[in-house]
């Protein structure tokens, strides 16, 4: 049985099918990663940083059509994930460019004591787990500072984007890089634990849910291996009393709406001041009527279908359980008729803690308003989630709003903006929103052997 399907989240045509691995086949990649390892390891730095120049170049030279893949495989639009393929283009090229000084040799400062050199290496062989929804962006992110390094990549991405899948690794062949360096397996979870638990791998980096996160996670520390989770979000969204309303309002509905709220770092849960509530659900609102949805394959679309039926119908069931107990629906929260995974720009308040919308992460177009007494309120509420990715804090005294964010339970926040990745930027979260960072020099550390050289 095809275990990596292609569907069309449009209409919900089967598109391709690709059959899982066999382990003879997933053994064989291991080894071809290992041994790709023992050369690149050695290779030039000018040699490793041309390649990830390259993979840059060939991103930017077919961003159009990597974008129309992207709306037909999982249902962004394309304008956005032009807008991928750009930040995509910037992740390899800072690496090849940047990503050098980081690799310098480190002295340390021991006085008199003779010389003590911290040296960055590569370890070996890594694997990849990622999932669809930045298909392009999230490889890129673990694969861009690892290729720097000298270690080499087994990549099994999410079952529904195959295709994708499959491109990028072509992209990745075109652009120069030697046989075993980078490598797709179309694994099972089962194969997957087999190539983490394999001697020649040495690290494991997963972007995708808490489930897949606690899965990996176990196998990765039953074998010692490294191991990087970047997982779930229920990022919180404060609009103090004295924030410049209109523009938090535009910034919390795109930053809920954008990839059909199929984001980790997704604006989840919009906390607002009493004093500011009436005008800000106001404007919400209006700006929330403005992502109609529509083809992901027309430039003007903003909404376009969510990833699939069946991610459709857990949210669903996620708004129908808070509106039975008696959330208030503002926009949206009907699924329309005809093919396809559709769902509406939803607005929803009067989320309680015994609704599932509270705890649980809404992985698509739902947005939850939640009206609190004073900033005390809004902090102890953003805190009593079990995630902790991201964070925005709309305010107009910058220094209140800064205060605000000095006490939020998260690996990244913003004021007066949501927090937008960039390749510099550290990402990643605490609680069960995972383990370590990705970006700037910080992902480039996650998996080097920062080795001591010392000399008396
Ligand atoms: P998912 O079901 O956890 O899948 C993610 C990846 O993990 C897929 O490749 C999946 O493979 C694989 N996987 C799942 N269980 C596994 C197991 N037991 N062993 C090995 N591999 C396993 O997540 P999703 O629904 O596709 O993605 C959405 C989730 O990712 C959300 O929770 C979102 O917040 C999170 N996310 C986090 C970040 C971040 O940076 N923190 C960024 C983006 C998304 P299959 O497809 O074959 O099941």
């Amino acid at each position: 049985m095809s275990k990596y399907v292609s569907v069309d989240p449009a209409t919900g045509a089967v598109v391709k099918e690709f059959d899982s691995m066999t382990d003879s086949e997933v053994d064989a990649a291991v080894e071809a990663a290992h041994s790709a390892y023992l050369s690149w390891r050695h290779a030039d730095l000018g040699a490793r940083t041309a390649l990830l120049q390259r993979i840059a170049d060939q991103y930017r030279e077919h961003s159009d059509d990597l974008a129309a893949l992207m709306a037909a495989e999982m249902g962004k639009p394309v304008t956005q994930a032009r807008g991928e393929i750009a930040l995509v283009a910037s992740i390899f090229e800072y690496y090849a460019t940047t990503g050098p000084d980081f690799l310098v040799e480190e002295q340390l400062d021991i006085a008199g004591q003779g010389s003590a050199t911290v040296v960055t290496e590569p370890i070996g062989a890594l694997v990849g787990i990622m999932p669809w929804n930045y298909p392009h962006y999230q490889v890129a992110r673990f694969v861009a500072p690892n290729l720097l390094l000298g270690n080499t990549i087994l990549l099994k991405h999410a079952s529904n984007c195959p295709q994708q899948a499959l491109r990028i690794a072509d992209l990745i062949s075109a652009a120069g890089a030697p046989v075993g360096v980078y490598q797709n397996v179309f694994a099972t979870n089962d194969q997957v634990a087999q190539m983490i638990a394999h001697p020649a791998v040495q690290g494991v980096s997963l972007t995708g849910s808490e489930r897949a996160g606690q899965a990996v996670g176990s196998v990765a520390g039953a074998h010692m291996k490294k191991c990087v989770l970047e997982l779930g979000g229920s990022d919180p969204f404060i609009v103090l009393a004295d924030a410049d309303v209109p523009s938090a309002a535009r910034e919390a509905a795109t930053g809920r709406f954008a990839n059909a709220g199929q984001a980790c770092t997704s604006s989840k849960r919009i906390l607002i001041e009493d004093e500011v509530w009436d005008e800000f659900l106001e404007e919400f609102v209006a700006q929330a009527r403005q992502w109609t949805l529509g083809d992901p394959s027309s430039a003007d679309t903003r909404l376009g279908p969510m990833a699939s039926v069946a991610g459709r119908a857990d949210l669903e069931e996620q708004v129908q359980d808070a509106v039975g107990k008696g959330a208030e629906v503002h926009l949206g929260g009907t699924v329309p008729d005809g093919p396809g995974a559709y769902y509406p720009a939803t607005v929803l308040s009067g989320v309680e803690p015994t609704m599932r919308a509270y705890r649980e992460e809404l992985f698509g177009p739902v947005a939850v308003l939640y009206r609190v007494a004073s900033a005390e309120q809004a902090i102890a509420v953003a805190n009593d989630s079990p995630f902790g990715l991201g964070a925005a804090v709309f305010g107009g005294d910058e220094a209140r709003a800064r205060e605000v964010a000095d006490r939020l339970e998260v690996g990244m926040v913003g004021i007066n903006t949501t927090v937008k990745s960039a390749p510099d930027l550290p990402f990643g979260g605490v609680k069960a929103s995972g383990v370590g960072r990705e970006l700037g020099r910080f992902g480039l550390d996650e998996f080097a052997n920062k080795k001591l050289v010392r000399k008396l």
